[in-house]
């Protein structure tokens, strides 16, 4: 039996991974920071149904001892640094926690492997906020970095980190650069998440207005669950390497809020409002991806159209704020 250790288990991509794994067999382990709220902590987790069937462990991605002795006590085959702090308008208000967390917190992972498991193979969640200013049209794999955030800039720390331990160390390290990818289980901040909810509250009549900030950025937006088969599909692989994964299809803020407003017969117009105070300090306008490696070594494609996505989200929120659930 294969053995996987998935930090920010937790989170959107960790619910979605663990339940891939136990899917195909895996014993998976989890990597979770103490909460005082510890019952509520594993909400995505037991959403999808996958709480009861993994092994969860006391740890810190800024704690480099928590993750040795987890990583000795686990001896995964792999290990999906997925931990983070992952949200870009928070990392200019914590800019120092976020490199603490995002940047270094992955190279704590990978000396952990370095030190007790470096037959292990890594797979550290790279992001197209590291194109941040683009430099080409469509972003691949070639296409230079320009980050726009503390977030970004953390990344793509850990970013090198994972191309220099591939090849100083040999280690089997691969990094997928993945664009904004949504599901019910998405963070409530995140755009996305923020309108489908939003849109189900307006519709039930508990709210009347959604306030937003710049809504002609655009997005490669794709949806979690095909995101997470090629984190997997990278480890499966014989050799490490890097891989853009996206959709291939930009869509501003406004078209996914309409889109969202007219599942439930609603016009954005009527009900959104633009705040400045979700204006950010730098923006990235646009990200376009380009997936063609990812297809022809991986055999990877996103599987989900957009406008099921934002279905599939409103419907859920609509059932969840209909109940008074908080995720
Ligand atoms: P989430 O924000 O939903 O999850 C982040 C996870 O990291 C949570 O489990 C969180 O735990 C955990 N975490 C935060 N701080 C620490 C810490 N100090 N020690 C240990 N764990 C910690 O992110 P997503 O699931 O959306 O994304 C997964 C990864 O992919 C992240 O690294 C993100 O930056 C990256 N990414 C995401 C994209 C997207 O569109 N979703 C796009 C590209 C990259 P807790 O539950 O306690 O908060
Ligand atoms: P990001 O791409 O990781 O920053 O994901 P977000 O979902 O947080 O933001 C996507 C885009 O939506 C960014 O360009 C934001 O500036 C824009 N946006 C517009 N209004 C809002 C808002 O109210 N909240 C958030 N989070 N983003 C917003």
């Amino acid at each position: 039996m294969k053995v996987a250790l998935i930090t920010g288990i937790t989170g959107q991509d960790g619910a979605y991974l663990a339940d891939l794994l136990v899917s195909k067999g895996y014993a998976v382990h989890g990597l979770v920071r103490r909460s005082a709220s510890a019952d509520v902590v594993n909400t995505r987790l037991k959403w999808i149904g996958v709480d009861e069937k993994i092994t969860l462990h006391d740890g810190n991605l800024t704690d480099l001892a928590s993750i040795v002795r987890i990583v000795q006590a686990v001896k995964p085959n792999e290990v999906y640094n997925l931990g983070a702090q992952s949200f870009v308008k928070s990392s200019w208000q914590q800019p120092l926690l976020t490199g603490q967390v995002t940047g270094l917190g992955a190279a704590n992972v990978l000396e952990a492997l370095r030190m007790v498991a470096p037959d292990a193979r890594y797979y550290q969640a790279s992001t197209s906020e590291m194109f941040g200013l683009i430099q080409a049209e469509r972003q691949s794999e070639k296409t230079p970095f320009y980050p726009r955030s503390p977030y970004g800039v953390a990344k793509l720390y850990g970013h090198w980190m994972t191309v220099n331990y591939r090849e100083s160390f040999g280690m089997h390290a691969s990094s997928g650069i993945l664009f904004n990818h949504e599901s019910p289980l998405r963070g409530i901040e995140f755009v996305t998440r923020k309108i489908t909810n939003g849109v189900a509250r307006i519709k039930l009549g508990l709210d009347r207005e959604l306030r937003l900030g710049n809504i002609d950025a655009k997005r490669d937006w794709g949806h979690a669950r095909d995101y997470v088969e090629a984190m997997w599909l990278m480890l499966q692989q014989e050799k490490p390497d890097d891989y853009v994964i996206a959709t291939g299809r930009t869509v501003s803020v406004r078209d996914f809020c309409k889109l969202a407003f007219a599942h439930v017969g609603l016009k954005m117009d009527d009900h959104v409002v633009i705040d400045p105070s979700f204006f950010r300090p730098a923006e990235v306008e646009v990200l376009l991806g380009d997936p063609a490696k990812a297809k022809a070594a991986l055999g990877w494609e996103a599987k989900t159209k957009l406008e099921d996505l934002v279905r599939e989200m409103v419907d859920a929120d609509l059932v969840r704020v209909k109940n008074g659930m908080t995720l």
